[in-house]
């Protein structure tokens, strides 16, 4: 059989433990029978970050801006324990911080929806992307405890040495004191990414913060996104059918949960953390979600939302047979070859995409399964959960 050929590379990021295996094993099963696959190939490997000096995370990232396509596995972060486990030269940053802020990107998370596994609001029928505004707020946010009485302010020194002060609260006794900022560049960005992301996958856009109480913070990032909507993207939505909706958090709370789905739900930094969890354990399981980080000049990085799977790899490394869910990596993958399609103009990669996506699915809906999925399916279908291989093999036969 004559292989799909492309024109340009994929920057393909491998990654560690039981991911790693899988990544391996997807290539070899699903991808390379298929397709003359071109990809430009980082080790993210926690032992290959570790020789590198992490340079070689740095590398990719600059990859993904040339490329405008990436797809990477699950990596480590690194901790302590890690350290000492793998003999680190020291705690290397997360690879998906240090790959974010070069490409300054918004990740968007999708629950991958099969018919017989429903979730848990019934009335879903859609997946619902979060888009979280990865920077500031609460996580770059100082704090101070408040030993006892005394005066809070809020104090602005600017460039030209011009004060701007508040008083936040003349304290009786102890307490506690939050500062938080944003950017408006960050906000644009942000704002930006989720504007492209909508078009690009035909979906209505909402947008929620709390700017009835947060009259200044919040209403800043409400008047980023309805100006930038008016200036640049109201004609294209428009003429799309689609919507942009703005609403209170807890409003769209409400609205989320008696909704069909099929839309993307844009949420400030912290809302983003909380909201992406829900959605993801209403949806199912963390192995099913899938991720794309999109940044604002338009470059798309893939990979699955969930981690290496630890626990797994350990047992796999005894020589047991583990049935993990390889479902979001395939779809990483899919993901980023259908946007290298769709950049390079060769409907045969986009096809191959849409292809393997349906095969995978189609396993799913027979009731062939991981261990993971077996107890969430409807009852009345007949499932079958089988080794990860097996499953593998599943995939390839209806592909
Ligand atoms: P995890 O790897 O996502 O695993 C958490 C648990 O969720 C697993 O123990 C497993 O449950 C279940 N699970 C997740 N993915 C699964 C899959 N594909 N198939 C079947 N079950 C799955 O998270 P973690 O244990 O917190 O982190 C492990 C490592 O991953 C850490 O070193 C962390 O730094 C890294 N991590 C990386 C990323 C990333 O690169 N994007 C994201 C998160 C975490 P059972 O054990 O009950 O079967
Ligand atoms: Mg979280």
């Amino acid at each position: 059989m004559e292989r799909i050929r492309m024109k340009n590379p994929v920057v393909e990021m491998d990654g560690d433990e039981m991911t790693r295996v899988l990544w391996a094993w997807i290539k070899e099963d699903l991808l390379e029978p298929f397709v003359e696959l071109k990809t430009e190939y980082y080790d993210l490997g926690l032992v290959h970050r570790d020789e590198t000096d992490d340079q070689v995370t740095i590398d990719a990232g600059a990859a993904i801006k040339k490329w405008r396509v990436g797809v990477k596995c699950a990596t480590i972060t690194p901790n302590q324990k890690r350290l000492e486990e793998y003999g680190l030269k020291r705690i290397w940053k997360s690879p998906n911080g240090t790959i974010r802020a070069i490409l300054d990107g918004t990740v968007f998370r999708a629950p991958i929806v099969v018919e017989p596994i429903k979730p848990v609001v019934r009335n879903w029928e859609k997946p619902i992307t979060i888009a979280r505004h990865a920077y500031g707020d609460v996580y770059k946010g100082s704090e101070i405890r408040v030993p006892g009485e005394g005066r809070a302010e809020l104090v602005f020194t600017g460039a030209d040495g011009e004060r701007k002060s508040k008083i936040i609260y003349d304290f009786e006794g102890p307490g506690i004191l939050q500062g938080t900022f944003n950017k408006d560049s960050s906000i644009q960005s942000f704002a930006r990414s989720c504007f492209e992301y909508a078009l690009s996958t035909d979906q209505d856009l909402w947008f929620s913060t709390k700017d009835t109480i947060s009259k200044t913070y919040d209403a800043t990032f409400r008047e980023i996104f309805e100006n930038l909507y008016e200036s640049a993207y109201r004609a294209a939505f428009e003429a799309r059918g689609l919507r942009y909706f703005y609403t209170l958090i807890d409003d769209a709370v409400a609205r989320v949960i008696r909704a069909k789905g099929g839309f993307v739900w844009a949420c400030k930094n912290y809302d983003g953390d909380v909201m992406s969890d829900m959605i993801s354990t209403a949806f199912g399981s963390l192995a099913m979600m899938t991720s794309v980080l999109v940044s604002p000049d338009g470059n798309y990085e893939y990979e699955a939302a969930h981690g290496t799977v630890t626990q797994h790899y350990y047992r796999y490394l005894e020589g047991c047979e583990t049935s993990t869910n390889p479902t979001a990596t395939i779809f990483a993958w899919s993901g980023a070859l259908r946007k290298r399609g769709e950049l390079d103009e060769t409907p045969d990669l986009i096809d191959f995409a849409n292809r393997l996506e349906a095969a995978v699915l189609e396993t799913l809906t027979a009731g062939i399964c991981t261990k993971d999925l077996a107890e969430l399916y409807s009852s009345g279908v007949a499932v079958r959960s089988v080794s990860s291989k097996a499953f593998l093999a599943e995939i390839r036969k209806r592909l």
